[in-house]
Formats: structure tokens, C-alpha cells, sequence
């Protein structure tokens, strides 16, 4: 049975399993219009202010918290208007349902519609290896990550954790990640193609290592070349998936396949990068000593032409002034993940900085490191570590950053990260009151940002009802169907 045919008018799914393959992704020809309330960021934040200005740390945060104050556009009685995968219209429903007279409604009043949330950092290989006792960041790789990648030399098992993998990303309303495979291109063929079933935006690439990892999990300057380029003509801008370039961090890659990913990162321009930058402290130390002649953590990327706009660090916890600055020159973005920072016991990210420095940041889960796949837990421990900062992280940002503020620091904003027309309908319906004690702590007419902040913390997969992409409804709670069945 296609997946349309299981999609009713409401927009619920109906108890059949869902099979969806590529062939049968049709969406509704039908206009429909869902009521609810609704938050976005119809724009993102100015950047490049004046040096004075930024010369205050203080000041600068205070304008953008006025910012994200001032530009989040609520409808407490909401209407979005889909049509063929394609936002339409939004805006208050006694306006809105004036226009559509022929739309079919779906009335979710009393919950929330929110752009697809997007998770700027994580490994699906790591999926299985969430929640393991004890480690910091190199023994952590060593003892449970390596392991965990070795098994995907099997493509069989790939297939298998790439739809697992998936299927948490949609029932905690993740509509599009930055993901890690492993050094087996197939693994990352597996990823892709799982998307690409739900036409899904993902963005990933082949882990590149050609040293200090076991030799099974080892390729070499000329192979990550010829792989990553191959996976490029295979998959950058097919559909909905892109293509990021990915040498997992400095230490698992020589000069030699630094500088050939380099090439590949000058001659595909709007390929994204993405690898691990200034975690921890030990890291850092055995870059320094890996790299003599570059100068810090940062450079020995710098000098391969991999720091532009579309790179994508992880962590960047203990960075240098010089690197700040650099990383707001070259448009580049930091993944901020605070619940793998805390587990791993690396640090805690200096939000400040960045602003100041006009450097984007994105939150991120960073599974299997992170703790868990839901991007409001996420903010929830983003707030903890700018609380021991003594520089809490409002709700307005955290949600700008896991929304419109990652997908503008990634280029993306045309297509994802808000709710305006002609964006693909990435969206999620959030039930605030979905348990005894959220029903308690959440009144029914809760502002957004209490509603937000409360599930941040007390929330978990329950809240999200339902996660649509690409105008079709991928997962639904109430029947506990995904599309990857
Ligand atoms: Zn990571």
C-alpha cells in the first residue's frame, strides 16, 4: 500500500505498517490547513555588527536577546497551509482559513506547530553505544566508539541501525542531522538511501581516518579522496541529501589526507565539512604535539582549506582568541553539545564568546557521546552549563539555535529551520500536557517560551505527536508508527 494511501485527510496515520520507499513518496495534491498555535523565526539574526560594539561582551548579548525576543512570530490560534510537500501560508487561523476555502482541516488546538528540529551534530554508528560507564574523550573512542564502527563493515547491520537511527530522529521530532558514518562508504550509502525514502534533508559523509585507529577502520589520503568524491556525484543535491566532507577529527588523519579532503573541500563549494575541534585537553595536547608546525588546534584544519563557510566543528570548548576570531572570519559554525560536553566531563561552552566574535553556533546531541536524541533535553543541559557560566541561555535561544539559527548558519534557511511559504514542510506537533505532571507544571494558555523551557527540562519523546517531512506525516505517537517500519 503507498504511503499517501496511509496518510489520512487529518493527517494521522492510519494502524497499517508503513513501508515507504522512494516510489511511493507522492504527497497530497490536496491543499490542508492545521490549526494550532504556532512559533518560528521567520528570519535569522543580523551579523557582522560594528567592532565596537562587539568590543562589549555584554552588550552584544543584551541585543540579542532583544533579537530573539522581538523576531519569534507566535500564533496563539495558528494556521499552516501545505501543498505538495511545500509550506503555502501561515498565519492566524480566522485569517488564513478565509483563503482556503477548499483546504482539508486538521484542527490540533491546544498544541503547538514548530519548525523540524535540527541536530547539527551526531554518529549513527554511535546509536548502539549510547550510556556506556566511565570514559573521557580518547578513552571513550577507543574503548566503545572504534568497536561499535568496526561492525559496519557489515552493510547488512548498517541498514539495520541507519533505520533505528532514523526512527529516534522522528520521534523526537529531528527532521534533518548532521551525521558521522563510519570509514565504509557503504555505511554511509545506507544512510542516504534510509533517508532518501522519506525524502528526509540529512547531511552526511564518510568518516575519513587513515591513522591512530584500528587498522580495520583505517583508509588512506588517496582512498577518503576517491571515496568522498564518488559519494559526492552519488549524493550531494540528489533529492534532499547533502554531502559533508568528514575527517572525524585531526588525530586520526595524516597531512597528506588533510590536504586531499582539502581539494575536494575547494573544488565542491557548497559541500559542507564537518569534524571535532578542541574538546578536551589531553586532545588538544596530542594535536599540538601530531602537528608542530601549525599553530594550535584550529590552523592544522586552516591550512588545508577546510575552515570556510558550510564547516561544521564540533565541541570548540577550549579554543584560543585567535581561533574565536578566525572562526567568525571564515563563516564557519560551532556544534554545541552539551550533553555529551557533560558526560564526557570536556567543559562548558562559552556561548558569550562566540557571540561576540560573530561566530554561528548550533546545538547538537552528538550521540553517542551526547545523552540523548531530543533536542529540547538538549537545550535543557545547554541551559545547566551556561548556568554554571553564570550566563543562562534564554528559551528564545535555545530554540532560535535548534531551529532557525542552525539552519542560517548552515545556509539552509530557504529550505528548513522556519515556517515560512515555499520552505519544505519540515514540522513538528508538540502535546505540552502529555502526562500527569507536564499537565500540572503547563497551563493551557502557557506563553511559548514557558511551554518550551518546561519540556526542555521535564520533557522527553512523549511530547512530540506527531513529526511530518517533506508534507507527510513520518511519525505519529498515537499509533506509534514511523515511516521506516
Ligand atoms: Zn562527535
Amino acid at each position: 500500500m503507498p504511503l499517501n494511501s496511509l496518510i489520512s485527510e487529518a493527517g494521522s496515520l492510519k494502524k497499517s505498517p508503513l513501508k515507504a520507499t522512494a516510489s511511493n513518496t507522492a504527497v497530497p495534491k490536496r491543499k490542508q490547513l492545521l490549526r494550532a498555535s504556532i512559533a518560528h523565526y521567520p528570519k535569522s539574526k543580523p551579523a557582522n555588527k560594528s567592532a565596537d560594539e562587539r568590543s562589549c561582551e555584554s552588550l552584544y548579548q543584551r541585543f540579542y536577546e532583544r533579537f530573539y525576543k522581538e523576531n519569534i512570530e507566535i500564533f496563539t490560534d495558528g494556521a499552516l497551509v501545505i501543498e505538495d510537500g511545500i509550506i503555502r501560508d501561515i498565519g492566524d487561523y480566522a485569517t488564513v482559513v478565509q483563503k482556503y476555502p477548499d483546504a482539508a482541516i486538521s484542527d490540533y488546538s491546544g498544541k503547538w506547530i514548530l519548525p523540524g528540529l535540527i541536530d547539527s551534530h551526531l554518529h549513527y554508528p554511535q546509536t548502539q553505544s549510547i550510556a556506556n560507564y566511565g570514559d573521557q574523550l580518547l578513552s571513550w573512542l577507543e574503548n566503545y566508539t572504534f568497536p561499535a564502527e568496526m561492525a559496519f563493515a557489515d552493510e547488512e547491520h548498517a541498514k539495520s541501525i541507519a533505520k533505528v537511527f532514523i526512527n529516534q530522529l522522528l520521534r523526537n521530532g529531528t527532521t534533518t542531522g548532521f551525521v558521522f558514518t563510519t570509514v565504509h562508504a557503504s555505511s554511509c550509502q545506507a544512510l542516504f538511501s534510509a533517508a532518501s525514502d522519506i525524502n528526509m534533508a540529512i547531511v552526511a559523509g564518510k568518516v575519513c581516518m587513515d591513522r591512530n585507529c584500528p587498522a580495520q577502520l583505517q583508509d588512506t589520503p588517496e582512498l577518503a579522496q576517491r571515496e568522498s568524491a564518488d559519494l559526492i556525484d552519488q549524493w550531494h543535491n540528489k533529492g534532499r541529501n547533502k554531502y559533508a566532507l568528514t575527517p572525524r577529527f585531526a588525530p586520526t588523519s595524516s597531512d597528506a589526507q588533510l590536504a586531499a579532503l582539502g581539494e575536494l573541500a575547494t573544488q565542491y563549494k557548497d559541500v559542507f565539512i564537518q569534524t571535532h575541534l578542541s574538546e578536551n585537553r589531553d586532545e588538544i595536547a596530542w594535536v599540538n604535539s601530531l602537528f608542530p608546525h601549525a599553530d594550535g588546534y584550529l590552523d592544522v584544519y586552516d591550512k588545508h582549506h577546510l575552515v570556510r563557510e558550510r564547516s561544521v566543528f564540533g565541541h570548540g570548548i577550549h579554543l584560543k582568541q585567535d581561533e574565536w576570531v578566525r572562526l567568525g572570519e571564515a563563516n564557519a559554525t560551532l556544534a554545541f553539545c552539551p550533553t555529551s560536553n557533560l558526560f564526557l566531563g570536556s567543559g562548558l561552552f562559552n556561548i558569550e564568546q562566540a557571540n561576540a566574535n560573530n561566530v554561528h553556533v548550533a546545538l547538537a546531541t552528538d550521540v553517542g557521546a551526547g545523552t540523548t536524541f531530543n533536542m529540547f533535553k538538549t537545550y535543557g543541559d545547554a541551559y545547566k552549563v551556561s548556568q554554571l557560566r553564570n550566563a543562562p541561555i534564554s528559551p528564545f535561544e535555545g530554540f532560535y539555535l535548534m531551529t532557525q539559527g542552525a539552519a542560517a548558519a548552515h545556509q539552509l534557511d530557504d529550505e528548513i529551520g522556519n515556517l515560512n511559504p515555499n520552505t519544505t514542510a519540515d514540522f513538528i506537533i508538540v502535546e505540552p500536557r502529555y502526562d500527569e505532571l507536564t499537565a500540572l507544571r503547563i497551563s493551557e494558555n502557557a506563553a511559548f517560551e514557558d511551554v518550551f523551557f518546561a519540556l526542555s527540562i521535564l520533557g522527553d519523546d512523549r511530547m512530540i505527536e506527531q513529526t511530518w517531512i517533506s508534507g507527510q506525516c513520518c511519525y505519529n505517537k498515537k499509533e506509534n508508527q514511523h515511516a521506516l517500519a
